[in-house]
């Protein structure tokens, strides 16, 4: 997760400087910069997460952890994009490559790469779900929640609906450079990855084809709290709340309301109807950004409640854009 709405940073600014918190890496924080190993319990079983399996989901962070930092960019990245694919291949998932240049970053030309898995059917209407899985180009920055958490949600999710008929199109999107570099750039400086898949899309012609695109990130941390998010679409984070209320999830996905500023802007802004489902909450920001974002954060629950709402987010979705 790169930035958010200016009001809802300054609501958070002003909690921050009131509760006496700080996001630096001296202060933040209860972990250190090393990954460890978790303290929560383990995952529910999947048979009761819709067939998510939770465990399988921490494991993928795990893995991406262990990767070390991996910024667009950077050396790192190379060994995400290798593990990533090497998974969604061992499901069976079609696995695309989307190989892009960002030409103006703040250090320059920066070679990218979405990861997409198109899972066909003879509808031609499109789901996308997605999540970024570069890290902050911050020092010793692993990104276990931001980054990691939703990539391995996604990925767990790729082996469930790689390996069934699905009444839609499904399309997985793992998204390059969402992370701005940051270096005192006053343009826009983040969701390179995203941008550039949504203005593939309208160049082919599919965009019309996406009935829902449903973003997560930083869904890791235990005790999450998901708002509903303004700048998404309003029926579709009704459905999807709805979906996790029915699930007995009503505590993690609220009715408080924020406005973020993630990967699915770029579709909003081309009429794609979108949704970002995203904890931040001032638990997560004393972490957020700074290399106490480690393995340590991931309660695997959280995994697989938020793998759980999207999975069954799919028959509502079937029902709704028939
Ligand atoms: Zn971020």
């Amino acid at each position: 997760m790169g930035r958010w709405s200016t009001f809802f940073a300054a609501l958070t600014c002003i909690c921050l400087a009131a509760c006496g918190h700080s996001s630096s890496p001296e202060s933040g924080g209860q972990g250190t910069a090393s990954p460890q190993a978790a303290t929560f319990p383990p995952a529910p079983s999947p048979e009761t997460t819709g067939g998510f399996d939770g465990a399988r989901a921490y494991k993928h962070v795990e893995q991406l952890v262990a990767i070390g930092p991996h910024a667009a960019g950077s050396e790192g990245i190379h060994r995400a994009q290798a593990y990533i694919v090497s998974q969604l291949k061992s499901f069976g998932c079609p696995v695309e490559e989307q190989d892009f240049h960002a030409t103006s970053t703040p250090i320059g030309d920066v070679a990218m790469k979405n990861i997409l898995v198109k899972i066909p059917s003879t509808n031609p209407n499109i789901l996308i779900f997605s999540s970024h899985y570069d890290t902050k180009r911050v020092d010793n920055f692993v990104g276990a929640d931001d980054g990691g958490s939703s990539t391995g949600v996604l990925l767990e999710l790729a082996r469930l609906l790689c390996a069934r008929k699905n009444a839609e199109t499904i399309w997985l999107a793992f998204f390059d450079g969402e992370e701005d570099f940051n270096l005192n750039w006053s343009s826009r400086d983040d969701t390179y990855g995203s941008r550039e898949l949504a203005a593939s899309l309208a160049v082919s012609g599919n965009l019309k084809h996406v009935k829902a695109m449903i973003l997560v990130d930083m869904v890791g941390p235990t005790n999450p709290i998901y708002r509903r998010d303004a700048n998404s679409t309003p029926w579709l984070v009704e459905l999807v709340w709805t979906t996790a209320a029915r699930l007995g999830y009503g505590k993690v996905f609220v009715n408080d309301a924020n406005a973020m500023e993630d990967d699915h802007i770029p579709f909003v802004q081309r009429g794609v109807p979108s949704a970002d489902i995203i904890d931040f909450e001032n638990s997560v920001l004393e972490y957020w950004h700074t290399p106490h974002d480690t393995l340590d954060k991931i309660d695997p629950r959280t995994l697989a409640i938020t793998g759980h709402v999207l999975i069954e987010s799919v028959p509502e979705l079937e029902k709704r854009i028939k």
